[in-house]
C-alpha cells in the first residue's frame, strides 16, 4: 500500500479523527464491556475515554416529540424511540441502570473528555425524522463546543446526504458501496465490516489513492485486529478497544533500530571484504554510505577497481542495495552514495542538491522503507559539500525540505563535511534529534573532527540509546570512522 502525501495531506485536514500514519481505535457503543458499563452509556463514554480510546462510536436516535437519544437498538426496554415521547423514555433504563441517556446529557459529559466522538444517526423508519434530527444534532455538537472532535456516520442514504450537505465534517458511509461510488456521492471516507474489506481487496489502496480514510468494523479477535492494522486501516472500530490498544502499540510503539553512516573512501584502503565485514559486525538496519564507485577504472581502488561496490556491499551484507550517482566518469563507471537496508523500500529516489560554486554534483537519495511489513519510514544518505560551508548549509536545508515532504519519520546519515558549529549542522539540529554522539570521525587514525552525522524527525518520534564510532577493527578501513547507533524509533503511538 502506497500512502501517497496528498494522502497524508488529505487525512490530515481531518484531523484530530482522521490522522495518518498509526491507526485510531474506536470504542464501538463505547467501552461498554468495561465493569459497570452498558452500551451507549454515559459510563461507556468515560470508560472510553479513561482507557486513552481516540474516539467513542454511538447511535443516535429522535423521540417522537423532537428529543435526541443515544442508543442502539430502536427500543429501549421495548419502547420504540422513534414513535415515543420523552416522558416515556425518563422511565427507560439501560443494563447499568443508568436511564438511556438524552444526546445533550452525553454530550455534556464528552465536552469536558478528551476523546474524540464519531456519531452514527440510525436509519428511522420514518427518513422524515432524520431530516429533523440531522440540523439539530449537527447545532447540539456545534453549541458544546465539540465540532472539531465529531465525526459522523450512517447507514442511511438520506441521514448520509443530510449530514455531507449540512455538517461540514467528515461523514464516513456504513454501506460498503465500492470507492467511486463513495467519492461520487461525497463520502469523507469508508466504514465498512471487515468482510467487505476482504472481499474487495484492493479497495482500501484505492480508497487511499483518494484520499479517504478506511474504518474497519466491528473487529474484536486479536487476528482480525491485526489483519485490519496489517492493511492499513485508519480506524479500527472495537469492542475490545484495550486489546487494539496493545496490538497498535505492538507494531506501532518502540521499535529499536541499528542505523550507521560510513563514508567508503572509494574503497582506496580496504577490499570489498573488508568493508562488508566492518558493516556486518555492526549489524546495522540502515547504511548510509559515502564515495563508492560503480564499475569505475579509478587506479587508488586497487582489487576494488571495476566493481560495483554497491552491488558487491549488498550481496556481502545480505542486505538491499541502492546507489545514487553524482559523476559519471569519462573512463566508464559512476560515482556516488548508497543506502543498505535490511528493510525493503517501497521506492527509493536520487535529488539532486544546489550547487551554486559548481564544484561537484551532491544527492541526496531518500527511500520510504517497511518495517515489520506495515511501518512506513524514510532512510536518507547524502555528502555535502566540502569546500564552502553556505553551499553545504544550502544543501542541507534543501534536503530537509524534501525528507519532510515525505509526511513520515526520517532518518538521514551522512558526510556532512561540517561540524557542530557550521550551517549545515545547525539546520539539522534545529528540527531533528542527533542520532549520534560527539565523537571524532575524521581522519579515521587520529581523529580530530566529527563530520559525519545521524539525525531523526520528528524530534518526539526517536531517542538515542548508544552511539558509537568505528566498529571492532583493529585498524581503519576508510578514512573516515563508521559512526553506528542504536535507537528507538515511536512512530507516535504513546499510549
Ligand atoms: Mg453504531
Amino acid at each position: 500500500m502506497k500512502r501517497s502525501i496528498l494522502f497524508l495531506v488529505a487525512l490530515l485536514a481531518l484531523a484530530p479523527v482522521l490522522t495518518a500514519g498509526v491507526p485510531k481505535i474506536v470504542a464501538h457503543r463505547g467501552y461498554w464491556r468495561a465493569p459497570g458499563s452498558a452500551q451507549n452509556s454515559i459510563r461507556s463514554l468515560v470508560k472510553s475515554d479513561s482507557i486513552g480510546a481516540d474516539a467513542c462510536e454511538f447511535d443516535v436516535w429522535i423521540s417522537a416529540d423532537g428529543v435526541l437519544y443515544v442508543n442502539h437498538n430502536a427500543d429501549v426496554d421495548g419502547v420504540i424511540i422513534e414513535t415515543a415521547d420523552s416522558a416515556t423514555l425518563a422511565n427507560c433504563h439501560l443494563n447499568n441502570g443508568e436511564t438511556v441517556p438524552r444526546l445533550d446529557d452525553f454530550l455534556n459529559v464528552a465536552k469536558d473528555l478528551k476523546i474524540d466522538l464519531v456519531l452514527e444517526i440510525k436509519p428511522h423508519k420514518d427518513r422524515a425524522r432524520e431530516d429533523v434530527a440531522v440540523p439539530q444534532i449537527i447545532k447540539m455538537i456545534a453549541d458544546k463546543g465539540l465540532t472539531e472532535r465529531t465525526s459522523y456516520i450512517t447507514f442511511s442514504r438520506n441521514a448520509f446526504d443530510r449530514l455531507v450537505e449540512q455538517s461540514g465534517r467528515p461523514v464516513l458511509y456504513l454501506n460498503g458501496v465500492s470507492p467511486k461510488v463513495l467519492k461520487e456521492i461525497g463520502g469523507a471516507g469508508s466504514d465498512y465490516h471487515i468482510n467487505i474489506y476482504r472481499a474487495n481487496p484492493g479497495w482500501i489502496d484505492e480508497l487511499h489513492a483518494q484520499g479517504m480514510p478506511v474504518n474497519i468494523w466491528t473487529v474484536d479477535s486479536e487476528a482480525d485486529i491485526q489483519w485490519c492494522i496489517d492493511h492499513g486501516a485508519d480506524l479500527i472500530t472495537t469492542n475490545e478497544p484495550e486489546l487494539a490498544m496493545e496490538l497498535v502499540q505492538k507494531a506501532y510503539g518502540d521499535h529499536p533500530l541499528k542505523v550507521m553512516t560510513y563514508n567508503l573512501r572509494f574503497g582506496e584502503r580496504a577490499s570489498m571484504d573488508r568493508l562488508a565485514e566492518e558493516i556486518k559486525a555492526a549489524d546495522p538496519d540502515f547504511v548510509a554510505l559515502q564515495e563508492m564507485d560503480v564499475n569505475a577504472l579509478r587506479g587508488a581502488a586497487g582489487s576494488n577497481k571495476g566493481l560495483s561496490y554497491i552491488n558487491e556491499l549488498a550481496q556481502k551484507t545480505g542486505m538491499f542495495g541502492y546507489f545514487g550517482k553524482t559523476l559519471k566518469f569519462e573512463s566508464g563507471g559512476y560515482y556516488g552514495i548508497g543506502i543498505l537496508s535490511k528493510h525493503p523500500a517501497r521506492s527509493v529516489e536520487s535529488f539532486e542538491l544546489p550547487n551554486p560554486k559548481a564544484v561537484e554534483p551532491r544527492v541526496l537519495l531518500a527511500g520510504v522503507f517497511e518495517l515489520d511489513g506495515h511501518m512506513p519510514m524514510v532512510f536518507a544518505s547524502t555528502h555535502f559539500d566540502y569546500s564552502n560551508k553556505e553551499t553545504s548549509e544550502k544543501q542541507a536545508r534543501y534536503a530537509i525540505d524534501i525528507l519532510k515532504g515525505f509526511g513520515l519519520p526520517f532518518i538521514i546519515g551522512g558526510d556532512f563535511n561540517a561540524m557542530k558549529e557550521h550551517g549545515a549542522v545547525q539546520a539539522f539540529m534545529e528540527v531533528a534529534l542527533p542520532l549520534s554522539g560527539d565523537e571524532d570521525t575524521f581522519p579515521a587514525d587520529a581523529p580530530v573532527k566529527k563530520i559525519d552525522h545521524l539525525y531523526g524527525y520528528p524530534v518526539e518520534n526517536f531517542k538515542l540509546k548508544s552511539s558509537k564510532v568505528g566498529v571492532a577493527s583493529p585498524y581503519s578501513a576508510s578514512d573516515h570512522l563508521p559512526v553506528v547507533s542504536e535507537i528507538i524509533l515511536n512512530y507516535g503511538y504513546n499510549k
